[in-house]
């Protein structure tokens, strides 16, 4: 039972360390889509709540007039929207927060750069296309049905967001296809780069096995797939065996890119201090 609260904030962009934007906007608290490897279920504001993540989210019903007023103040050049929450999930079908940020940001002629993983998005392309989105960052991965249930059940199918970003690129739309987290032996790494040919790169962030919650998923892993629990164990526990496992994927994504002359980046987080939280500590 998903619990949804009216809350009233007092200012709405919020300076970001992320090269994305100078500032992000969060339009939501909380996320229906409750993905196990979410970042944000481990930051101080969701762990104080002691409300499981997924089960809550605050609508910031002031954010629309607080947008206009700041954006007068602060005069931003480009923004990040969605860096703590999906700014696409379902509850925007009804508060419309997200579309009313955008027709701002439009109207001002403020940049913007969009985090998601939400087909809903291709909606917004009439608002979209207006010459003010920078880039979508749009998450995708390649892992099967079970696996998907296993690590984000909530979320929307995987197949839907890539219908989602090939409408969105066919609009006109600036879209980079993001694939994360990219677990070892869990992604299926083959042909990566086909579904995505009118894309002008592609990215791919590796499973960050630094974030507590990361530790659960891949509990939940190692339960339907034993024999992957004893890989997982091995890569935490042997450095070597840990940079093997990427540098192999590093080489699989290299040579399909080669293969697909697209361009590629890849983010890799270091061994060590596993389950450690290094975001928020
Ligand atoms: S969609 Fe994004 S914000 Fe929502 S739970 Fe998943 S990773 Fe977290």
């Amino acid at each position: 039972m998903l619990e949804i609260n009216k809350v009233t904030i007092n200012r709405i962009l919020n300076p970001t360390s992320i090269d994305l934007g100078e500032y992000v906007i969060n339009p939501y608290v909380g996320c229906e889509f409750a993905c196990t490897y979410c970042y944000v279920r481990s930051n101080k504001a969701a762990t104080r709540r002691k409300m499981p993540w997924g089960s809550y989210v605050d609508i910031r019903v002031n954010a629309p007039d607080l947008l206009e007023k700041e954006i007068s103040e602060k005069h931003p050049g480009t923004v990040l929207l969605g860096s703590t929450t999906e700014c696409f999930q379902p509850v925007e079908k009804e508060f419309r927060l997200t579309w009313k940020m955008l027709e701002i940001l439009n109207r001002h002629k403020v940049s913007y750069v969009i985090l998601t993983r939400s087909p809903y998005i291709a909606e917004y392309i009439p608002l979209l296309n207006q010459g003010f989105c920078k880039r979508i960052y749009f998450t995708v991965n390649k892992v099967s049905n079970t696996f998907k249930q296993l690590i984000e059940p909530k979320s929307p199918p995987l197949d839907s967001r890539n219908d989602a970003i090939h409408k969105l690129l066919d609009a006109g739309i600036s879209v980079i296809p993001y694939y994360s987290p990219v677990i070892p032996w869990v992604t299926d790494v083959r042909d990566l780069f086909s579904p995505f040919t009118k894309a002008e790169r592609i990215e791919f962030e590796y499973l960050n096995f630094n974030l507590h919650n990361a530790q659960d998923m891949v509990r939940h892993i190692s339960v339907a797939e034993p024999a992957l629990g004893i890989k997982f164990t091995g890569m935490l526990s042997e450095n070597n065996y840990h940079e093997q496992t990427w540098d192999t994927l590093d080489e699989e994504i290299a040579r399909q890119s080669r293969e697909a002359n697209k361009k590629y980046k890849i983010y890799r987080h270091p061994y060590g201090e596993f389950f450690q939280n290094t975001y928020f500590s």
